[in-house]
């Protein structure tokens, strides 16, 4: 068990919102997810730098943007949050075909600005509930369409609150996974968009998120695909394979409409969907010989800080 980071965060001078012990769960599509020890959303970026410039060398920090691909455990989160959703949310348009989107901007956002505009190829990112950080950190995709294809720079600060334009060379860019320089996060992408038919996009738009109804479960918490997909097959068909669909654990189920969703069936735990995973895993594992790997990010403490314990 780990005590909360107690060390002093002057915290002067800020604009943005402070929070200490904040509720994940209040963060995350799944719902579920004990306290942050600190949880900034800044006024800009002047001010995001001004609290990272704060922070102790040491001071964990984890960016998060509509927490859409994040299963905090109930224990909660040492150290500091970033929420970039909502705020970030920048629009410009440095070139004829280039647009620099903040990265707290909705993926969904991205997808309309780029299709009203008559610029193609982003709207893939229509039906995809996080941000555009969120995206450039898992290079999110959908129906053939994937995140870097379209980036031509990006945008960074990291723990000093230095900006850098940064080049795609700089990354290692694989499917559902991207590895950069340590200790950056993403501030801003420049999409690199091709010239496009204004009605042609729109009605591209409407029917992906048509199709994305028709086969997965909306309206529910949850956080996408569980798994990654394995080479030549699919997470989904294997669960389902398995006859795992509708299989709980307290208030965990995987989904009747679509096997490697996972959902919060009301009252489900950080716990519950962790167990279920691990479940899931090695159901596969064990009867069809295949191991799946998380696409969702797990982070955070199993118990609470000793501070947060209370007795009845
Ligand atoms: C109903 C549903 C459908 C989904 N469909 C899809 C889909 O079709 N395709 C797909 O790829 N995904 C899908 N997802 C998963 C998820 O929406 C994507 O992975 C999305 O890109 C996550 O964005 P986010 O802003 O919510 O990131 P978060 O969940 O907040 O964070 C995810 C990871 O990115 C990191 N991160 C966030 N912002 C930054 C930043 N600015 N700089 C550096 N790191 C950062 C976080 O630290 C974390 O490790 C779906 C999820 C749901 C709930």
């Amino acid at each position: 068990m780990m005590a909360e980071s107690s060390k002093p965060v002057a915290a002067t001078g800020l604009r943005g919102k402070l929070r200490r012990h904040e509720p994940m769960a209040r963060h995350t599509s799944w719902r579920v997810g004990g306290p942050a020890d600190r949880c900034f959303e800044p006024a800009d970026i002047e001010d995001l730098a001004a609290y990272l410039r704060q922070l102790p060398a040491d001071e964990p920090v984890l960016w998060v943007g509509l927490g859409s691909n994040l299963l905090v455990r109930d224990g909660g989160l040492r150290g500091s949050v970033i929420l970039t959703g909502g705020v970030l949310d920048g629009i410009e348009r440095p070139g004829d075909t280039i647009i620099k989107f903040g990265a707290g901007v909705p993926c969904a956002k991205v997808a309309r600005h780029c299709a009203n505009a008559g610029l193609a190829g982003a709207e893939f990112l229509v039906g995809i509930p996080g941000t555009m950080g969120g995206a450039l950190a898992m290079n999110a995709g959908a129906f053939g369409g994937e995140t870097w294809s379209l980036v031509s720079a990006v945008e960074t600060m990291d723990c000093q609150g230095r900006v850098r334009l940064r080049q795609t060379t700089d990354y290692r860019v694989a499917y559902r996974s991207v590895q950069g320089p340590a200790n950056e996060w993403f501030i801003a992408a420049h999409l690199r968009l091709r010239p496009g038919d204004v009605n042609a996009g729109v009605a591209r738009i409407r029917e992906l998120l048509a199709r994305r109804s028709e086969t997965q479960p909306t309206g529910v918490a949850s956080c996408g695909s569980v798994f990654r997909n394995p080479p030549g097959d699919f997470a989904g068909r294997l669960i389902e394979s398995c006859g795992l669909k509708g299989h709980c654990i307290g208030g965990a189920c995987v989904s009747e409409k679509h096997a490697n969703f996972i959902v919060n069936a009301g009252r489900a735990t950080a716990a519950d969907i962790e167990a279920l995973i691990v479940h899931v895993r090695e159901s596969v594992e064990r009867e069809r010989g295949v191991r799946l790997e998380p696409e969702v990010h797990i982070v955070g403490e199993r118990e609470p800080a000793p501070e947060q314990v209370t007795h009845d």
